[in-house]
């Protein structure tokens, strides 16, 4: 479904990427593990057209998307929750859900699109007229997450949805991007907490200074030692 290969992307003189390649199948949720500045956020900006890479392709069911603009990266189903949310604090649950529809133009398919995002994340139907900055920092990733949602992913990256939360609330979440790939739709999720990334994760990446330098099956990963020592805090 999705395949980057070899990309290298720079921010002036610094090298964020130095040839990184993957693979998401469909129907696949994959980790991508590793430790800040790694590299993992690059990647889904680089994937989502949001930084220009220098060198590498990036096919998404079957056409190069390399170059193509972000909207129309979106439109084919490819969304992007970026890293801390960036929910609109001062606009409704409700509106906060509409604007992730801002290409769709049937209102109808709009409706049906919110209305599956609050049946697959309830407590946002409960908070629909509440303003988002109001919302706890894991409804506000809920919220960012139903947002996604209806711009209706096929493949949808998250980029460390577990960031300061606490870990029943991380726990809910993974369970939410559990539901969501049950329900048909393949995941790419950055994560530095691993544990969590892997219990949920079919295969995963582990990525440092900007390539991949091991990946395999989530089981497999989590019990390799070097993943243990560098990102299960030791055994
Ligand atoms: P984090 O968890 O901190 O987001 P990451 O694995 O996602 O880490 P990236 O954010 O992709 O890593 O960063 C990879 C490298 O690129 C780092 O060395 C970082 O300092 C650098 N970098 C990232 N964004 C920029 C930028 N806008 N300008 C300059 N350098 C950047």
């Amino acid at each position: 479904m999705l395949e980057v290969s070899d990309l290298e992307v720079s921010y002036g003189g610094v090298q964020a990427l130095r040839g990184l390649s993957l693979t998401v199948g469909e129907g696949e949720i994959v980790a991508l593990l590793g430790n800040n500045g790694a590299g993992k956020t690059t990647t889904l900006s680089a994937v989502s057209g949001l930084v220009r890479p220098g060198a590498g392709r990036i096919v998404y069911e079957g056409d190069d998307i390399t170059r193509a603009a972000p909207p129309k990266i979106v439109g084919r189903g490819l969304v992007h929750v970026p890293e801390g949310r960036r929910i609109f604090s001062t606009l409704t649950v409700h509106d906060n859900l509409l604007l992730g529809g801002y290409l769709v133009r049937d209102a109808k398919e709009l409706a049906r699109r919110v209305d599956r995002a609050y049946s697959l994340l309830p407590k946002l139907a409960e908070r629909r007229a509440q303003h988002g900055g109001t919302l706890s920092g894991g409804e506000q990733q809920m919220l960012a997450i139903g947002r996604a949602l209806v711009a209706g992913p096929r493949l949808l990256m998250l980029d460390e949805p577990s960031m300061g939360l606490a870990p029943l609330i991380v726990a809910a979440v993974m369970d939410v991007i559990r539901d969501i790939n049950e329900a048909g739709t393949a995941v790419l999720l950055v994560e530095q907490n691993a544990k969590a990334a892997l219990k949920i994760a079919h295969r995963g990446y582990v990525i440092e200074n900007g390539r991949c330098v091991l990946d395999g099956p989530a089981a497999d990963l989590a019990a390799d030692s070097r993943v243990v020592e560098a990102y299960l805090g030791g055994v």
